[in-house]
């Protein structure tokens, strides 16, 4: 043996001492709760451009050569992390759907990194494997969801979409048919309204269904499908030869929060015999809740789906990234993605998740969604989801009441507004007036974005450029939602006088 073989007391650098990773974490783990201890004195962003922001990037060059000590790279990270981000952790970051991620779900990826368990199979994950089948167990309780159903964590809504979408296909065409199925996949047909989010395009795009396959139910004035169009379709379609494989419900639309009339299109879907998928990315979660809080009572028709998407790193405030996918019948879901390989010599006893979805080697993404759950029980969901709906209510009353807005909906923790300046108040409707507010509300929205003040994204509803207030977060308060107003049209009132300064000039 060589003196300097590895073998002879090998110094591997990506490695650090016991001693030097513990200092390492304590500071790490000092500096990210003086981050969590003022992050509602910081702005919700640095708002800085991109130039500038990738410039922050100049000093570290080239791919480097030679490494750096690990404190200090870890230093530097979090010094650009803290001082350059968005933070979706902040009480008036209302964008977009994405949650405050709940601190017990940092540390739980931390020690899942460190453990590091491939949860593909059950042999290199015993407890991980088991950790996540009672997760996906819970998620199904928590919303009322046979606990008999199959499941898994996967990376988030599209992927969760994905997996229930393609069950779907597979339980109409299955893998195994010997002739004409791609003839007949030729002639399938999914139905979902048009405020469905794009994963449905996506996804019957990489699934290999012929262009025009989806057919795209309209939707009423509350933008809920509407059910005799889709049963029109479904008639239709059947008698022309097609092959109808999917109802798509979803529980929450991106847009306004809209639930569709998931009990009426799951009894359509019996009828007719068709598989029926539910997106709740958004809103599935809100199932738990009451009617007296003042969600719809179609939530609950997801737990007659076939298979359901939810997203744990939206409403159950899991840090990024976590999706969930549940299909009813177990030995579907299997036949979808299962493979046995030569090279695989794994149990069939247990839950090996590789056989449940499109991934193989899997992180442990259901640790986190696991010690959340345990951290605050049923009881504890209900009551934040609940606050996140009755703060959604309370800044469309507050708008509705105020004439410098005109509100426009309002549903689960969704309520979408715009700004309007005196001369086109009482003009709604009107084609210039229309335009010129489309205008600024959109001009609004950049500036708020980059305000560090207050974060929301936007909605088009009926050609109307809306703000869009989505709140998925434990941390907004009353006083947060009291601010709006104010801040939205002292913003409002400048971008306005800007638009008029340009137009003129
Ligand atoms: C967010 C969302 C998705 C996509 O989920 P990701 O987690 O972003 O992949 C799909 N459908 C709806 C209704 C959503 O709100």
């Amino acid at each position: 043996m060589r003196p300097d073989s590895p073998a002879a007391g090998r110094h591997a650098p990506i490695d650090l001492t016991p001693a030097q990773f513990r200092e390492a974490g304590h500071a790490l783990v000092d500096r990210i709760a003086g981050l969590l201890a003022t992050m509602r004195d910081r702005p919700v962003t640095g708002g800085l451009p991109v130039n500038e922001v990738r410039a922050l990037l100049a000093p570290f060059g080239d791919m480097p050569s030679e490494g750096t000590d690990a404190r200090t790279i870890i230093d530097e990270a979090a010094e650009l992390l803290v001082a350059h981000s968005l933070y979706n952790g902040h009480p008036r970051f209302l964008g977009y759907i994405t949650a405050s991620p709940a601190p017990i779900g940092m540390l739980a990826d931390l020690l899942a990194a460190a453990v590091n368990p491939n949860v593909g199979a059950w042999t290199l994950s015993p407890v991980a494997s088991e950790i996540e089948a009672q997760t996906v167990r819970w998620i199904a309780e928590l919303l009322g969801y046979p606990a008999g159903c199959s499941g898994l964590l996967v990376s988030g809504g599209n992927q969760a979409n994905f997996v229930g979408l393609y069950s779907a296909i597979r339980a109409r065409f299955p893998r195994d048919e010997p002739e004409g199925r791609a003839e007949r996949m030729a002639r399938a047909t999914v139905y979902a309204s048009s405020e469905t989010h794009t994963w449905i395009e996506k996804a019957l795009d990489m699934f290999g269904l012929p262009p025009g396959a989806l057919r795209s139910i309209g939707v009423d004035a509350d933008r809920r499908l509407v059910l005799e169009e889709l049963e029109r379709r479904l008639v239709e379609d059947r008698r022309a030869g097609f092959i109808p494989v999917a109802v798509v419900g979803t529980a929450g639309t991106v847009s306004t929060g809209a639930v569709d009339p998931l009990p009426a299109m799951a009894a359509l879907c019996r009828a007719h015999g068709v598989w029926f998928h539910v997106d709740g990315a958004y809103g599935g979660f809100a199932a738990m809740l009451d009617e007296g809080v003042g969600v719809s009572a179609d939530l609950r028709g997801l737990q007659l789906a076939d298979s359901v998407a939810v997203d744990p790193h939206k409403w159950l405030y899991a840090p990024l990234e976590a999706g969930c996918a549940l299909v009813r019948d177990p030995a579907l879901h299997r036949a979808a993605f299962s493979y046995h390989p030569p090279y695989y010599h794994f149990g069939v006893e247990a839950t090996n998740f590789v056989d449940l979805g499109p991934q193989n080697s899997r992180g442990f993404r259901a640790l986190k969604v696991w010690m959340a759950l345990r951290q605050v029980g049923r009881a504890g969901y209900r009551q934040m989801l609940g606050d996140d709906v009755a703060l959604a209510r309370a800044l469309y009353d507050r708008l509705g009441g105020d004439d410098r807005f005109e509100v426009a909906t309002h549903s689960l923790s969704i309520t979408t507004f715009r700004y309007v300046p005196e001369e086109y108040r009482g003009r709604a409707g009107e084609r210039d007036a229309e335009e010129a507010l489309n205008a600024l509300n959109r001009a609004l929205q950049g500036r708020l974005e980059t305000s560090g003040e207050l974060f929301v994204s936007n909605a088009v509803v009926n050609g109307r450029y809306l703000l869009r207030a989505c709140i998925v977060n434990f941390r907004t308060l009353a006083d947060d939602i009291a601010a709006i107003p104010e801040i939205v049209a002292r913003h409002g009132e400048a971008v306005h006088a800007e638009l008029l300064a340009r137009a003129t000039s």
